[in-house]
């Protein structure tokens, strides 16, 4: 074991909320170092991004090289109740200015994309390097990592950038791991051809089949023709399945109409659906001396609205200014500055998120005749906007989706 590295910043793990929060920091003129436990490309889920995510993509220097991919555009979110009914957003209609537009990604591709662009910009990442220890001094820590040969190495840094995803380090090696009050949900998904795809062509948006009360599909084409199917639901759900984890698919895919007639023929382009189960996790706290928890690390709720790579940019790009800040000798109010507003954001897509399966939102997509004007400031917080104060469904959002689902309900205009 040898000491081989001296930088200003360590950042682990090279996901979006790592490599943004690299580049920024880059940029200011610091050295930083990733470590990253897997070889890229690598597969993460998360492939539906929202347009305020482009922002810090775009801060991040990444917005040339991602465009070059020419990746699926995303322009809304369509909703289909299973009789029928439809709730289309469209993010040009969205009440906060920003970005009205964003991709979907097969992960390994988008991923692997930003941290070659990290690279470019003199960021060295060591692949197939594990954080397995770090101590923390009065003005620097010591981090210990295991390579895939089996050597180990330590580290020193100024600062360290947690962006490790569901490998959680720091919270786990400092026991800050709290659990979600949120219940565990469980996904079976794949990756699919669609052979009809020109018959159902709508490319632009991911589609959001509401299959029961708490179970639903996301449907997220491709560029690559591809197009990613997953069931969400409560574990219980996926008992009536029998066989292999493939036919259970299968079954799941012909028990709906508009999927069998879809995706009857669909050639699954995994050897076999993955599962994932209880994804929803939560942390004490963000920060701490000498570190900062960015993307996943920090709270992840639930994929329904894709909030995920959004969180962990915006996370990223926040933390990477005041990760400056600290290194330029200013003082950071890590609390306010940043542990509260990313709870924030959090807790606004809560709302939605209990919304959703408790019925209210259901209430309010699918209603007879919806209100433009509030149409509008909810497809921003769908959009990613969810900072903004000036949007009554960001501000009040509680109480508002609340007032609104009951509403809608007594005066028989719900759905
Ligand atoms: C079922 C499901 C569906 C989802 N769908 C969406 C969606 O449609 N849209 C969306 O925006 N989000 C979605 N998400 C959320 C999304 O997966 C995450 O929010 C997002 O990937 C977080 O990015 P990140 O950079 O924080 O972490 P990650 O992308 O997970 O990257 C973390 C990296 O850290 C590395 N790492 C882990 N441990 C270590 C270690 N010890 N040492 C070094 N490196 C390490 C990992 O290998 C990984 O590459 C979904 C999540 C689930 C569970």
């Amino acid at each position: 074991m040898h000491e081989e590295n001296n930088v200003d910043v360590l950042v682990i793990g090279a996901g979006p909320s790592g490599t943004i929060a690299s580049s920024i920091i880059k940029q200011a003129g610091y050295t930083v170092q990733v470590v990253e436990k897997m070889l890229f490309p690598r597969f993460v889920i998360g492939e539906s991004l929202l347009p305020r995510c482009m922002e810090a993509l775009e801060e991040a220097k990444f917005l040339d090289a991602v465009k070059a991919k020419a990746f699926q555009q995303k322009d809304g979110a369509k909703f289909v109740m299973n009789d029928g009914a439809i709730c289309d957003f469209n993010f040009n209609q969205q009440y906060t200015q920003g970005w009205d537009w964003t991709w979907q990604v097969p992960r390994s591709e988008f991923d692997k994309v930003l941290a070659d662009e990290c690279e470019k910009m003199g960021v060295p990442i060591s692949y197939e390097t594990e954080v397995t220890d770090i101590k923390i001094y009065n003005d620097h820590s010591i981090t210990t990592v295991k390579k895939a040969v089996g050597t180990t190495e330590t580290i020193r840094a100024k600062f360290i950038v947690d962006g490790s995803g569901y490998g959680r380090v720091i919270p786990r090696l400092f026991g800050l791991e709290r659990p979600s009050s949120l219940p565990p949900r469980k996904t079976i998904f794949c990756h699919m051809s669609d052979p009809k795809r020109a018959e159902n062509y709508e490319p632009d948006r991911i589609i959001v089949y509401v299959y029961n009360k708490t179970t639903w599909v996301w449907i997220i084409p491709f560029s690559n023709g591809n197009t990613s199917l997953g069931f969400v639901g409560d574990p219980d759900f996926f008992d009536q399945f029998n066989g292999d984890i493939t036919q259970q698919y299968q079954q799941m895919i012909a028990s709906v109409p508009y999927l069998q007639e879809r995706f009857g023929d669909a050639v699954l382009q995994w050897e076999q659906p993955r599962q994932l189960q209880s994804w929803s996790v939560t942390t004490d706290k963000f920060y701490g001396d000498g570190f900062v928890l960015t993307g996943n690390v920090t709270e992840f709720l639930d994929p329904v609205f894709s909030s995920g790579v959004t969180l962990a940019a915006v996370s990223a790009q926040l933390a990477a200014k005041l990760v400056i800040k600290h290194l330029k000798g200013e003082t950071v109010d890590w609390d306010s500055e940043y542990m509260k507003v990313m709870q924030s954001g959090v807790e606004v897509f809560r709302t939605y998120v209990n919304g959703w399966y408790n019925g209210d939102l259901y209430k309010i997509f699918f209603a007879k005749d919806p209100d433009p004007k509030i149409k509008a400031q909810i497809c921003s917080v769908l959009a990613g906007y969810v900072w903004d104060q000036s949007n009554p469904f960001v501000k009040s959002h509680e109480k508002n989706v609340r007032t609104l689902a009951h509403f809608l309900e007594t005066h028989n205009t719900a759905h």
